[in-house]
């Protein structure tokens, strides 16, 4: 092999290695869980990417939880103050809390 196609052969492969770098660095790795906390305890766990709705009921206290496009927000409760439902869904860009009051409940990214 001469000089020359090592050269060309370098002017191919370093751009396909830094891109390979910066997709690694780039895409999050989608391992964040959504855990749901009752009276601080865990009531389960969940993966952020996996879309599903989970009904948390906890005597009369009920709340539905909903993981979508990577975004965990509680949709429905009957509690009487109704933060939580208004609370902003919390993701990976917003790794925030949302706590319901009244019935113990928390909602956390893992
Ligand atoms: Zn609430």
């Amino acid at each position: 092999m001469n000089k020359k196609k090592i050269i060309i052969l370098s002017l191919l492969i370093i751009p396909i290695v830094i891109g390979c770098i910066l997709i690694y660095i780039l895409i999050p790795a989608n391992n964040t869980k959504v855990e749901i906390l009752i009276n601080n305890e865990v009531y389960g766990t969940y993966s952020l990417y996996q879309d599903q709705t989970i009904i948390v009921e906890n005597k009369e206290d009920r709340n539905v939880v909903e993981i979508k496009n990577g975004k965990v927000s509680v949709t429905e409760s009957n509690c009487a103050n109704q933060i939580c439902v208004n609370a902003s869904a919390i993701s990976n860009d917003n790794p925030s809390t949302i706590i319901c009051m009244p019935h113990h409940l928390v909602v956390q990214l893992k």
